[in-house]
């Protein structure tokens, strides 16, 4: 190993572990509690059999279900149980959108079903179907180099998984990318790396002045079986049925429960996940378990007698997934007190592991955060990294400049799964669950009771 390398690694090794050699001592009266925080959170699966629970008794939670709104009434119900303050639930007004029946058939060379799902927020097809040559295309720019193809066809966009947020456009715009060119229907290349034959659903908004076309995923498996076809120059024909519509709007409900703080109990410390999920899975990583263990720093504090000086305020909000209701209708309920809100948590990315907690933030807040984090290091979470933030807290975090804090799975495995039927509490291990729940618990504890707010 060379000198200049060696000096490399030993720096990398104190910036990776910044204050393990120097505990700060304004931490030491939150150690006992910290102790029994991670404690209690390890010493059962308490909250993963609380997950199989939501997910086996409710199912699939879809904005506007009636297995949504059985689901927030138990979760009602629950927070009071756990002793939870100041329980209630508060309205918002949701879409409704109905899958109905869909398939999707190769009828040239025939006959072949594959496994699909209709996305979010799609129209239906004619009953009888859409029948139409294939046009596959590898990613944007290809369908624009080849435009004048596009006309009666259904336009395949066979792009591989990079990313969530690189490959993601195509779901979200990929019908009206095809139909501005005359498509008459569109699927998409499921998002997430390859799994076991796994569409992946998700929401996809229509372009304002482009005709709207049914369009839908299938996995990449077939999508690669369709693109070898075309590549051998078969003229591969599909034919494509679905039912989808949206019905009213009908009223949803975040739910919140609160540990009101003991000094300070207008200032807020803000936590939870969305409890809404798509309708193929159970909706067990995305997001029951973030709902799951971020309403656990509330039982745990509730269990163990602690009360911060400022308030922790769980909530499960609705509708993230085709709507964002939940987190814009939060914002505007408590517009009022959005700046009274030191910081906000959510976790909307899983707890597989190597998780990792995110922080957004002033350096000065950063600072302090890393510096709490060192407790976490009995867990191997005391790395803070970039990212904090979330869908559901962002709309009154972007009001009141508050701090974002982010658990995230890895998000490999997170997005294999990602709004699958493939989505449920069998793949996720207990001990992750309890890991999460112990880490943010213990960052919500110290940062809702330290003597001076979180500087913003
Ligand atoms: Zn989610």
């Amino acid at each position: 190993m060379s000198r200049s390398l060696s000096i490399f690694l030993l720096v990398a090794l104190f910036s990776a572990y910044p204050s393990a050699q120097n505990r700060p001592g304004w931490l030491d009266p939150y150690r006992g509690n910290v102790e029994k925080i991670i404690a209690a959170a390890q010493a059962d699966q308490f909250a993963w059999d609380r997950l199989a629970e939501l997910t086996d008794t409710y199912g699939q939670r879809l904005s506007g279900s009636d297995n949504l709104n059985r689901a927030i009434a138990w979760a009602v119900e629950t927070m009071k149980k756990d002793g939870l303050e100041n329980v209630h639930t508060e309205r918002v007004m949701v879409p409704r959108w109905v899958r109905g029946n869909e398939s999707l058939e190769i009828t040239n060379p025939p006959h072949h079903h594959v496994p699909m799902l209709g996305l979010g927020g799609s129209i239906a097809t004619p009953p009888a179907g859409i029948e139409a040559e294939v046009m596959v295309v590898s990613n944007g720019d290809d369908l624009n180099k080849r435009a004048a193809e596009a006309k009666g066809k259904i336009v395949l966009f066979n792009v591989p998984y990079t990313n969530y947020g690189e490959t993601v456009q195509y779901r979200g715009n990929g019908a009206s990318m095809a139909a501005r060119h005359g498509a008459v229907a569109s699927l998409v290349r499921a998002v997430g790396p390859m799994g076991l034959r796994t569409p992946h659903t998700g929401g996809m908004n229509y372009a304002n002045e482009v005709a709207k076309i049914p369009t839908a995923a299938i996995p990449a498996e077939d999508a690669n079986r369709i693109q070898r076809l075309v590549n051998r120059g078969v003229k591969v024909r599909l034919r494509l049925k679905m039912e989808a519509k949206f019905e009213a709007d009908v009223e949803s409900f975040n739910v919140v429960g609160e540990i009101k703080g003991s000094e300070f109990p207008g200032e807020i410390v803000l936590v939870g996940g969305h409890f809404d999920s798509w309708d193929p899975g159970m909706g067990a990583s995305d997001d029951g378990v973030g709902c799951v263990v971020t309403w656990e720093a509330g039982r745990l504090m509730k269990k163990l007698n602690i009360r911060p000086k400022r308030t922790v305020r769980v909530v499960l909000f609705t509708n993230e997934e085709n709507g964002a209701r939940g987190g814009n209708g939060y914002r505007d309920q408590h517009a009022a007190e959005a700046s009274k809100h030191i910081m906000s948590v959510e976790s909307d990315s899983g707890v597989f592991a190597p998780a990792r907690i995110g922080f957004s933030g002033s350096e000065a807040a950063r600072r302090i955060i890393g510096e709490i984090a060192t407790l976490l290091a009995p867990l191997g979470m005391q790395q803070i990294s970039g990212g904090g933030g979330g869908a559901d807290i962002g709309p009154i975090s972007a009001l009141g400049k508050v701090p974002m804090m982010a658990y995230s799975g890895d998000s490999n495995k997170y997005f294999t799964i990602h709004h699958t039927p493939a989505d449920t509490v069998d793949r996720i291990d207990p001990q992750e669950v309890s890991k999460a729940a112990a880490s943010l618990a213990t960052m919500i504890y110290v940062v809702a009771d330290m003597p001076q707010a979180l500087p913003k």
